[in-house]
């Protein structure tokens, strides 16, 4: 593989264990959800966020996603509840998308894959840094959200509307005052399991809790996505359309849910 992972034949999801051996681990994410074999866990409680709009800093372009950073040197934006045993901090959000509305999303339920999934990525406190929680199996908890084509989403367009300032890889702005609370759907029901980043390394830290209601996004707000580059300025242009792991392996583990 060459020395950077991508999402192109020669360096994409099926060349990532080269040079990051964990991807062909017990635990990858993501995963298709079959709903007819996951059992409702009346243990599960609600989740709750609460996130303070402030601690938004910046809007980057990495090549690979957009991505929003948040200030997470103390509890400030905060994921509680459902399957975690502990409050988690919010550290950035991003997205995974495809080259056309029909794909793009990571996790796939009962065969259907949404136009892109949302990932407001969290770790857990009690491990004072985020890099010490990724060597931890409960260390990061990740919302997922996924996106269908329909009427627009006004709340997603402040995200989008900042994508003009990082059209190319390597290009970062700022990014304030946003609570990214304003894109989660109006029902709180959730599958979850134990898994993995679906980007290398692939660490196999992360609880999962992937959101049953899809949000709607129009088609133009899709494209405007895609009007992303993975490239750098000064490069020959190479549009970001396919950002997207493909299901790994369940290995037998067990996907539970937060609702009958
Ligand atoms: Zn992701």
């Amino acid at each position: 593989m060459a020395k950077e992972w991508g999402y192109a034949d020669h360096n994409g999801p099926d060349h990532w264990h080269e040079l990051y051996p964990i991807a062909k681990g017990d635990n990858q994410s993501p995963i298709e959800l079959h709903t007819k074999d996951i059992k409702h866990d009346p243990s599960l409680k609600p989740w709750s966020a609460s996130y303070d709009p402030g601690s938004a800093k910046t809007i980057l372009n990495n090549g690979k996603t957009c991505r929003v950073v948040f200030d997470d040197t103390y509890d400030r934006s905060m994921l509680r509840g459902g399957p975690l045993t502990a409050p988690y901090r919010l550290r950035q959000f991003h997205l995974h998308w495809g080259s056309s509305d029909d794909h793009g999303s990571e996790h796939s339920v009962d065969g259907v894959k949404y136009a892109a999934e949302l990932h407001l990525v969290h770790w857990n406190s009690k491990y004072n840094s985020f890099g010490s929680a990724l060597k931890q199996p409960d260390g990061v908890a990740v919302v997922g959200i996924f996106l269908k084509i329909g009427h627009e989403k006004h709340e997603f367009q402040l995200l989008l509307d900042a994508l003009d300032k990082i059209k190319t890889k390597g290009k970062e702005a700022p990014f304030s005052n946003f609570d990214p609370s304003c894109l989660f759907p109006a029902c709180r029901d959730y599958w979850t399991y134990h898994g993995s980043f679906t980007t290398p390394p692939c660490e196999e830290c992360i609880v999962w809790l992937l959101l049953k209601e899809p949000i709607t996004v129009s088609h133009e707000q899709m494209a405007k996505l895609r009007s992303l580059y993975s490239s750098a300025e000064n490069e020959p242009p190479v549009p970001l359309v396919r950002n997207w792991r493909p299901p790994q392996p369940v290995k037998g583990r067990v996907v539970k849910a937060s609702f009958k």
